[in-house]
């Protein structure tokens, strides 16, 4: 099954070159299933990582993909700009929370970050508050793998411990114990207050996942904290930035999730789904006061432009994505997949290895109480006809938003089988 080249040349993530992870090469992928080189089909668990939402080879998108490729599919922003990207900017402007009003497209979600911290560094700069440079952010985050997500990420499971001695060093303080739908303890905004307190002269923002901390260990935290931080943010001058990128366009059940605690960000990340999976891109929406606050001072302009910013094929099939999301009732589908995980990851709760069952949205979670062997666990789920890629503790899923009940039955069950092997 392996593909000698791709084992002696190609890096695959978070992977030894030497004794590489097993991968499984894919021939094609069509709404909820991948299929393989053996002609194997896999029910997928993991919308490639947050993104996939309308499933694999979806008419729409490839439409818009290919309308857009017969005009152009690529010219620079610098001093030119296009339909592609004033319409997404439009469609954006309309989900997003009322106070973004300006966009910045970027190429990934790690850029999106970097971005946004720059914003935030640039604004304060430029509203007479230079020494405002750093960020305090909660643990067991996730934001990405370029040198300033990195700096945010969770300490501990981040990479910290490898890349620490030459990273900046931020302010950490514990992400919330009061969780999603449970009693807010107001206790867990205490060490937030405290750093606050002492450090809001170095603070240009607070950066964070709301309500959903995704890779850093897929938690669900209570939605107060986000309503005190803000308070907290806006008494200090400090910015709130919510990097959506995993939580946007739906998978927590809203839209996005800072509608679950009715706090809006002064920027704000997105990526991932954007595309409906269909290529890499990000864009950072911001504030009016963010943009005008950088603006209106010397430089003038925001000291960011990758060369394929606004790629007009991305913008068209991410319209496409974003419309499509928009034509149906796509709660009521993301509320039946939140009803199916909470009944059919029930029964994993009492198996013993089994520390903890969480569903939110389209998201459900197994925890288990010992890192798990990701290569047999791999392999166990593709012989059980499904795609599910654990990492650390934690076993998860969260689909395409299209995929049948009886598909997710089949991962549920899979899953709640291989977890009570272990
Ligand atoms: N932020 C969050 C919350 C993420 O989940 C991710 C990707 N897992 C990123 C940022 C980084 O995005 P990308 O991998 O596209 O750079």
């Amino acid at each position: 099954m392996t593909d000698m080249f791709d084992r002696e040349h190609l890096w695959h993530p978070y992977t030894s070159t030497l004794n590489p992870l097993p991968v499984y090469k894919v021939s094609s992928a069509q709404g909820c299933e991948i299929v393989l080189e053996d002609g194997t089909r896999l029910i997928d668990g993991m919308s490639s990582w947050w993104c996939a939402i309308h499933g694999y080879n979806h008419p729409v998108l490839n439409a818009a993909a290919r309308m857009q490729i017969d005009r152009m599919s690529h010219v620079m922003f610098g001093g030119l700009t296009h339909d592609p990207a004033i319409e997404l900017g439009k469609l954006l402007l309309e989900i997003a929370p009322p106070s973004m009003n300006k966009i910045f497209y970027a190429d990934s979600g790690s850029v999106a970050v970097e971005v946004a911290m720059k914003m935030a560094v640039q604004y304060q700069y430029s509203t007479g508050h230079a020494k405002k440079s750093n960020f305090v952010t909660i643990r067991s985050g996730y934001h990405g793998d370029t040198w300033n997500a990195m700096s945010v990420c969770d300490p501990v499971t981040g990479m910290h411990s490898l890349f620490g001695s030459s990273l900046p060093v931020r302010f950490f303080v514990p992400s919330p114990s009061s969780r999603f739908g449970g009693e807010w303890n107001p206790g867990d905004i205490g060490p937030l207050q405290e750093v606050i307190r002492t450090h809001h002269e170095e603070l240009a923002a607070l950066i964070l996942e709301p309500v959903v901390q995704g890779a850093g260990g897929m938690r669900f935290y209570h939605q107060e904290y986000l309503r005190e931080a803000a308070k907290l943010c806006r008494e200090n001058g400090i910015l709130l930035i919510f990097d959506e990128i995993a939580t946007g366009f739906g998978r927590t059940g809203k839209l996005f999730a800072w509608e679950h605690a009715g706090v809006e960000p002064d920027i704000m990340c997105i990526g991932k789904a954007l595309t409906g999976g269909y290529m890499t891109f990000s864009a950072v929406l911001a504030s009016d006061k963010v943009a005008d606050g950088i603006s209106a001072n010397p430089p003038h302009s925001f000291m960011h432009g990758p060369t394929f910013m606004g790629n007009p094929l991305a913008c068209a099939v991410a319209k496409a994505s974003v419309g499509l999301l928009l034509s149906y009732d796509w709660q009521a589908r993301v509320r039946q997949i939140e009803k199916q995980l909470k009944e059919e990851l029930a029964p994993a709760a009492g198996l013993p290895a089994v520390n903890d069952v969480r569903v939110l949205g389209a998201i459900g979670v197994i925890e288990v109480r010992e890192p798990v062997d990701m290569a047999y666990m791999q392999k166990r789920f593709v012989e059980e006809g499904v795609w599910v890629r654990p990492f650390g503790r934690l076993v998860y899923i969260m689909p395409p938003y299209i995929i049948s009940p009886e598909q997710l039955g089949r991962l549920t069950s899979a899953l709640v089988k291989i977890v009570r092997e272990l």
